[in-house]
């Protein structure tokens, strides 16, 4: 009976077979083919088999098709978290975009210096730049933030202690925690205090000549109130100072400007960290500074020489593609007036609320329209959040979307899962976010609404799921 079935050979010079041929390789093609007919074979599928080779290859097609599917996809992020971590943080602006294409086709001077013809140094690209818009002595840039702290501590406090407070010893989301990171870094912990409250004279009192820097961090990702306290950073420095060790600050999002001019939470900016006396300050490029993900360190000259020296500053030195985006996105810091309209993580951020509402009132044709009878979308003020750590309490007042299945409180749960599931198998996947018995997509970062409805009629939700 499996001998019904075409062969390889008849299949592979089948008229329809050649464009996938073209497409995707003779080798991939004959892999697919195979695999496709061995799976036939052992399902026993004939009837495939008797609607002929023009069904084989039909199948064939979009089996390459979903084997080939990029990897690296578009997603529209509706959850309301802007800066989201899981999907790529900070979207770049079209100067730091045609800035990278740049990069990426041509021979350029990353280390090489046109003005005397000698060997450069890639951090001279953007020294100027950061230098200008933080008021540091010098720059140094790595991969991430994680790998600044860990550069930083490694070379300033290998083989001694490191202070801080019990209030600060945090983790970031995925494997980042300070503890270990001091650890792998080769400082050893001295924490102090406690967690609601360290004072100046608990750091004082941990002061020895075993001690290599005083460390603070910005706790990022939660918040301690009440019956709290800490030492501010002029204090911290001073007390550091005194003793002869450097003060580091790991600022997490680290602003270059201060965000309350646009109406958002106060966040330290890395020129108030340096000018209350921290010596080294390490921040990241994809969060509110709305670049590529890049770890930036800047403070004293002797430090961040130091630094530099440090063979693991090449096993994390950022790259060719990373350089060219960040020198254009912080040019964009130059003119801080025209920021919000050109920095897109500046722009969503700050985008008023009655205009994602305007936008939401849009949608709510073509949604109810996708989605038939058994859903109630309605139009809710939604609230949303910066992501990436920075201001957990704050939140935005936005706009969304909200879905609602009619069905019984019982089945509510596996609805909104299908539907999820349905948002997430578009050709643009569909990011929302399920609360309170609703899938929650909230617009505020629905730059292509065309994009976004003319995908709609393609939402299938299977009615078993
Ligand atoms: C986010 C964050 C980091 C890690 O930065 P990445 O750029 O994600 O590596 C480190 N420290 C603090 C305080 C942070 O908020």
């Amino acid at each position: 009976m499996p001998s019904r079935l075409p062969s390889v050979d008849s299949l592979l010079r089948h008229p329809a077979c050649h464009p996938l041929i073209d497409r995707f390789g003779r080798p991939a093609t004959l892999a697919a083919l195979r695999q496709l007919l061995d799976d036939l074979r052992q399902a026993q599928a004939l009837d495939a088999a008797e609607q002929g080779a023009e069904v084989l290859l039909g199948r064939l097609s979009e089996r390459l098709a979903v084997q080939h599917q990029r990897r690296v996809r578009r997603v529209f992020n509706l959850t309301g978290t802007v800066l989201h971590t899981n999907l790529g943080r900070a979207l770049l602006p079209e100067e730091a975009v045609e800035a990278v294409q740049t990069a990426a086709r041509y021979p350029l001077n990353l280390e090489f210096d046109l003005a005397t013809g000698k060997r450069g140094d890639r951090d001279d690209l953007i020294e100027g730049l950061i230098r200008e818009l933080t008021g540091a002595e010098a720059v140094t840039v790595v991969n991430n933030n994680a790998a600044a702290v860990l550069l930083t501590l490694n070379s300033l406090g290998a083989r001694k202690e490191g202070i801080i407070s019990r209030g600060e010893l945090i983790e970031i989301g995925g494997a980042f925690r300070i503890p270990d990171i001091m650890a792998r870094a080769g400082v050893k912990l001295h924490e102090v205090g406690t967690t609601n409250r360290t004072h100046a004279r608990d750091y004082e009192a941990a002061i020895s000549p075993r001690t290599g820097l005083l460390m603070r961090v910005h706790r990022s990702n939660y918040s301690i109130e009440g019956f709290t306290a800490q030492v501010p950073t002029v204090e911290l420095a001073t007390l550091a100072h005194e003793h002869g060790v450097p003060l580091l600050e790991d600022l997490g999002s680290g602003s270059l400007l201060d965000l309350t001019r646009w109406g958002l939470p106060a966040e330290p900016t890395v020129r108030q960290a340096l000018a209350d006396g921290a010596d080294v300050v390490t921040f990241s490029g994809d969060k509110l500074l709305g670049g590529p993900q890049a770890g930036l360190i800047v403070g004293r000259k002797e430090l961040i020489a130091k630094i530099k020296k440090n063979p693991l500053k090449r096993a994390l030195r950022v790259d060719k593609l990373t350089l060219a985006a960040l020198e254009a996105v912080l040019g964009l810091y130059r003119d801080p007036d025209r920021l919000a309209e050109r920095l897109p993580s500046l722009r969503l951020l700050t985008r008023p609320g009655p205009d994602i509402l305007a936008q939401a009132e849009r949608l709510l044709g073509p949604m109810a329209q996708a989605l038939g009878q058994g859903w109630a979308v309605s139009v809710q003020a939604a609230l949303g959040m910066i992501g990436s750590g920075s201001q957990p309490v704050a939140r935005l007042p936005s706009g969304a979307l909200c879905l609602r299945p009619h069905v019984s409180k019982r089945l509510r749960g596996r609805q909104l899962l299908a539907l999820e599931r349905a948002l997430r198998r578009l050709p643009i996947p569909v990011l929302g976010r399920i609360d309170d018995d609703a899938l929650w997509l909230d617009l505020r970062q629905l730059d292509d609404e065309p994009g976004f409805v003319a995908q709609l009629p393609r939402l299938t939700l299977e009615a078993s799921e």
